[in-house]
């Protein structure tokens, strides 16, 4: 079977090369030209582990293919996946310019029956708007099914996530569209992988309330935190005693600066709006969003008491620009606002990335590029952690010591032990713990 792809963005490219993987034929179409010409090559313009060998094999194989003319993917595939971006608009609700552009790009070039599903996150109602835009816009009179197959993979295991997924959901109105996606999914079947048929609007739904619910989660554990710190309690015990209750599970409940990255932020937002219109409030998404914000500004907070009240003059190092590790994406990466503040109040700051210096330098001019962590710590008079990042979890503490003007280490994901860092020398600060060592 042939299907197409349109965005070659983190979802769309991991979508084609995974569904050529399964052995399909897979078209991946982009208006950007220079990404598909890098694409062509086998050059992928991002980091995500895996994704160049499964590109290289695609082509080699010539299961997949790259194309800017939408006429061509269209022609070729019974189905057509829609990935590109649906971001925040200023009032929060989902800018859906690029999905109906690519409606009336499909529109133009139907030639015969195809199903049209919507990888993008896409609010409730999303679906039916489609089906008209590409009615409105047919120049020929044939049938095409809608279908809403949310994505749910997460960037920096994105493959396995694709791969091996938790569930895969189909929303439809159409038997035939339905048969036709869980052929294409069929490899997923012989893993036992649960399927959720169900309506559009609540596949769509299902997104949304998917993402709230986990960014819930962190925004809870952080307010926890925010406690813990203030009785005298430890957030990383609280969280694993709580963890430990299979009703609660244990994922999603680490205390740090905040979510961020191209979904959470924007996706939470918008089920706020989607309420808006409506006319309920979402109240608990509200409060998962004031509570992320404010947890950012907090650790600002943090840094400045650790540095001694003034940020002017101060240079401190940032370990890890990316909204989280394996991944070069600093869409809403809590690092950037804070590193943003931390220039506005004067101090100079010192970064490393493993994968995003190239993006974050750009949006933010004043940071000074380093090499690596110890680079970093050159005379600075506090060292942040804020990415986990596997290089970063194994620091030489000593080495780190020895190089910054003052040992200060703000682990803002909590990866280290206290009672060591302390031993070795650190005043170390934390979220959700007690701030040890030093004055
Ligand atoms: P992205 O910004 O990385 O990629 C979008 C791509 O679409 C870009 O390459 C862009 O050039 C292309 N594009 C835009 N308009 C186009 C058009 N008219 N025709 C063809 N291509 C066009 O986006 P992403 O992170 O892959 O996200 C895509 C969607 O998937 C969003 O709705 C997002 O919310 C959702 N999603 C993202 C993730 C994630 O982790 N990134 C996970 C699940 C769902």
């Amino acid at each position: 079977m042939h299907i197409s792809v349109i965005g070659t963005g983190y979802v769309g490219l991991v979508t084609g090369a995974c569904f050529a993987e399964f052995g399909l034929t897979a078209t991946c179409m982009d208006t950007d030209a220079k990404r598909i010409g890098r694409l062509e090559k086998g050059d992928v313009p991002f980091y995500e582990p895996g994704i160049t060998e499964l590109v290289s094999k695609g082509l080699k194989e010539n299961r997949l293919s790259f194309t800017t003319d939408i006429a061509r993917a269209v022609d070729q595939a019974l189905v057509i996946f829609i990935a590109v971006g649906t971001p925040p608009r200023p009032n929060g609700s989902a800018d859906l310019s690029y999905i109906e552009e690519v409606g009336r790009g499909i529109a133009r070039h139907l030639t015969g029956y195809k199903v049209i599903a919507t990888k993008s996150t896409v609010p409730v109602g999303t679906g039916e708007r489609l089906r008209q835009v590409i009615r409105a816009h047919q120049t020929n009179a044939v049938r095409f099914d809608i279908v809403s197959n949310p994505e749910f993979l997460r960037e920096g295991s994105a493959i396995e996530d694709f791969l091996r997924p938790n569930r895969v959901v189909i929303g439809a109105d159409s038997e035939q569209a339905v048969a036709i996606m869980k052929d294409l999914y069929r490899p997923l079947y012989l893993i036992e992988t649960p399927f959720v048929i169900t309506d559009i609007p609540t596949s769509e739904m299902i997104k949304y309330a998917s993402n709230a619910f986990l960014a819930t989660k962190v925004s809870f554990i952080n307010e926890i935190a925010t406690l813990c710190e203030r009785v005298g309690a430890d957030v990383v015990t609280v969280a694993k005693g709580m963890g430990l209750d299979h009703r609660i599970g244990s994922k999603f409940l680490h205390s740090g600066p905040g979510f961020g990255g191209s979904c959470f932020p924007k996706d939470l937002a918008a089920l706020i709006q989607t309420g808006h219109e409506v006319g309920y409030e979402m109240q608990i998404a509200r409060a998962a969003a004031t509570v992320n914000e404010e947890q950012r500004m907090r650790m600002v907070e943090k840094i400045r008491t650790a540095v001694e009240g003034e940020l002017k003059g101060k240079t401190v190092g940032i370990l890890g620009l990316a909204f989280k590790p394996n991944t070069n994406d600093i869409r809403d990466s809590p690092s950037l606002p804070i590193a943003e503040r931390l220039l506005e109040e004067g101090a100079s700051v010192r970064v490393y990335d493993p994968a995003a210096m190239e993006e974050a330098t750009r949006v933010l001019p004043g940071m000074v590029p380093c090499q690596d962590a110890y680079d970093v710590a050159q005379d600075a008079d506090a060292l942040i952690l804020m990415t986990e990042w596997n290089q970063f979890r194994n620091l030489d503490l000593e080495k780190l010591r020895s190089i910054l003007r003052r040992p200060v280490f703000i682990d803002l994901r909590n990866v280290y032990d206290p009672a060591k860092m302390v031993a070795m020398g650190f005043r170390y600060v934390s979220v959700g713990r007690q701030s040890t060592g030093g004055s």
